[in-house]
Parts: structure tokens; C-alpha cells; sequence
């Protein structure tokens, strides 16, 4: 058995596989039935955003992580902020908890290109610390627009910032996790954080009882 094999059937064991139970089709590849202009759209928030020095992470920051992904996807992650490996790339979830959303995307039959990844906050807080309440207040904005241009049917939040910025709840991730939130008429489903699941693995069968609800109900609209 190859490495490569070997990885990805551990990544389905942890899940707790214990058959293909995945569908056959992808549920979440719509044609383009949004706006032909979201990707216009995007590029000009994104123009804005490059440039931003509304908090001080400005400062530090290499560059500003803005997202990436289908214009028109139906499925949104939604992340916190950028780490070392983003900011110097300039793409959201590339360095080894970016990977292991990579590998959920690639479970739920699905690729980076399908989907749309960016974070609530765009650039690397110093030392990976918690983004603090003025810096998730001033970058909110753009992370809502994204939301609004994009108009997906489903957000997947990640960790504790992605859900309580986005919607400016005090929800907690334990009482809500796995459970149907809405966001501005899109559904929110709010998951762990893969960097948690780097630390704790046997809550990847959470995620993954919380990605088949996603793609349940991303194949019923
Ligand atoms: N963690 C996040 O929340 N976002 C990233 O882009 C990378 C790590
Ligand atoms: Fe602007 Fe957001 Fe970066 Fe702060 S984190 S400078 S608000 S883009």
C-alpha cells in the first residue's frame, strides 16, 4: 500500500468509517445559478482588502489572506485567521491544519475549487494568538460581503471566532456543534476547528457526523 493511500484511509478510519457510506455524486457542485459577476465582485472587495489597515494586525502581517475558491459555491468554510504558513502564502488553510481540511473537503467526494475557504479575520494575529474583539469587529465586514456576493446554501463555521463573528452570538461551540444555526437565511453549521482536531483526534467523528449533515442537505435543495 502506497503513502498516499495509507494517509487517506487512516483520515476515513479516524472519521469512523467502517463502510463507504460517502455518495456516489457530489452534492455541492451546482452549475453557476448566482450572479455571473460574483467573481468581479469579489475581486474588487478583495482590492480593498489587500490594502486594509483597520487594526493593527496591518502592522505585522506579511499579507492580507482574503479567500479562495468557486465564486459561486454552494458550500462556504469559514475559518478564524490566517497562521504563519498563510500569511506567507496568501491562502487560507495551506499549512497542516489546512490540510486536514483538505482532506474532509476530498471526503465529502468534493475539491478546494468547489467550495469557498476565508477567514473571519485576514490577517495572522502575532504568534498565532486569539484575535482580539477590535480586530474581529473591524475585519467583519468583509467576511459578511464575501458571505452576501457568494450567497451559498450552506456555511460550515470552524471553532469558536468563525461562528461568534460571523453572527456576533455569544454561541458556545459545545451547545452548538452539529446543530442547524442560520445566518442572514444561510444555514450555518458550526464544527470544531481542524487545529483541534490536530490536538484531539478522536473528534473527527464529530466533524464528520457534522459534514453528512451538510451534504444531506446540500443533495435535498
Ligand atoms: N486556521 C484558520 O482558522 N485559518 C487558516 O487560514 C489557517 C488556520
Ligand atoms: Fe484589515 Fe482585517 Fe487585516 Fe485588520 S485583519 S487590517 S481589518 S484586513
Amino acid at each position: 500500500m502506497n503513502d498516499a493511500l495509507r494517509h487517506e484511509l487512516t483520515f476515513l478510519r479516524d472519521l469512523g468509517f467502517t463502510y463507504l457510506d460517502i455518495p456516489e455524486k457530489s452534492p455541492a457542485v451546482s452549475e453557476s445559478v448566482h450572479d455571473a459577476n460574483g467573481k468581479t465582485l469579489l475581486e474588487d472587495l478583495q482590492a480593498i482588502a489587500v490594502v486594509c489597515e483597520k487594526c493593527k494586525l496591518s502592522k505585522t502581517r506579511t499579507q492580507v489572506v482574503y479567500g479562495v475558491g468557486n465564486p459561486n459555491a454552494d458550500l462556504m468554510f469559514i475559518g478564524e485567521a490566517p497562521g504563519r504558513d498563510e500569511d506567507l502564502k496568501g491562502e487560507p488553510f495551506v499549512g497542516r491544519a489546512g490540510q486536514l481540511l483538505t482532506d474532509i473537503i476530498k471526503a465529502m467526494k468534493l475539491t478546494r475549487d468547489d467550495v469557498y475557504i476565508a477567514n473571519v479575520v485576514k490577517c495572522r494575529p502575532p504568534e498565532n494568538r486569539n484575535p482580539e474583539p477590535e480586530e474581529l469587529d473591524a475585519c467583519r465586514p468583509y467576511i459578511r460581503r464575501q458571505v452576501e456576493i457568494i450567497k451559498p446554501k450552506v456555511i460550515v463555521t470552524l471553532g469558536k471566532f468563525a461562528l461568534q463573528s460571523l453572527t456576533e452570538k455569544s454561541y458556545g461551540i459545545t451547545a452548538t456543534r452539529g446543530q442547524w444555526l442560520e445566518y442572514n437565511g444561510v444555514k450555518v453549521m458550526p464544527t470544531y476547528h481542524p487545529a483541534y482536531l490536530l490536538r484531539t483526534p478522536s473528534a473527527k467523528k464529530d466533524v464528520w457526523a457534522d459534514m453528512k449533515q451538510v451534504m444531506a442537505e446540500l443533495v435535498n435543495d
